[in-house]
């Protein structure tokens, strides 16, 4: 059964629910409950599947890439240690430009090919410019869900097979 290598994930509206440079204010802080907040005092949230989601697949040996296009890297980053997520990325590709970058960034570091790869992203201009490197890319809608994960690994999976 063809499985990808490592799989990437877009941050805003990927697995969380909103643009970190525009709709929370960092930096960030977790409280003494372990919610985490904005200055604002805002609760920040996260899709509800998306720690699970990276657990497993981390247990299961893929290798996870973060890249996503946000100028706010320091609030970024910031939420991916409160979160707990940190651990499970092995390359974190965050700042603005073309996802193409990110991605031969990505490359240049695993030693990976594109075609060893999956990526979910909620923009499609990005599935775009991926699939056009030979990378399987999954639009999401409403977030990572363990659902998405399973379509993902599915495509991948047709894509690859051997004919
Ligand atoms: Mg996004």
């Amino acid at each position: 059964m063809e499985k990808p290598k490592l799989i990437a994930f877009d941050l805003d509206y990927t697995l969380w629910p909103f643009w970190v440079d525009t709709h929370v204010r960092p930096p960030f802080r977790k409280t003494p409950e372990g919610a985490v907040k904005d200055s604002r005092d805002e609760k920040v949230k996260f899709y509800p599947e998306v720690p699970e989601v990276l657990k497993t697949l981390h247990q299961q040996g893929y290798i996870l890439a973060v890249a996503s296009r946000t100028p706010e890297t320091a609030g970024a980053n910031q939420l991916l240690k409160l979160f707990d997520w940190d651990k499970y990325f092995n390359y974190k590709e965050i700042y603005p430009g073309c996802k193409d970058k990110h991605f031969k960034q990505i490359q240049k570091n695993s030693g990976l090919q594109f075609s060893e790869m999956l990526f979910f992203d909620d923009e499609q201009r990005n599935i775009v410019d991926l699939s056009a490197l030979g990378v399987t890319s999954i639009l999401v809608d409403g977030g990572v869900t363990k659902d998405v994960v399973l379509q993902g690994l599915n495509k991948y999976r047709n894509e690859h097979c051997k004919k």
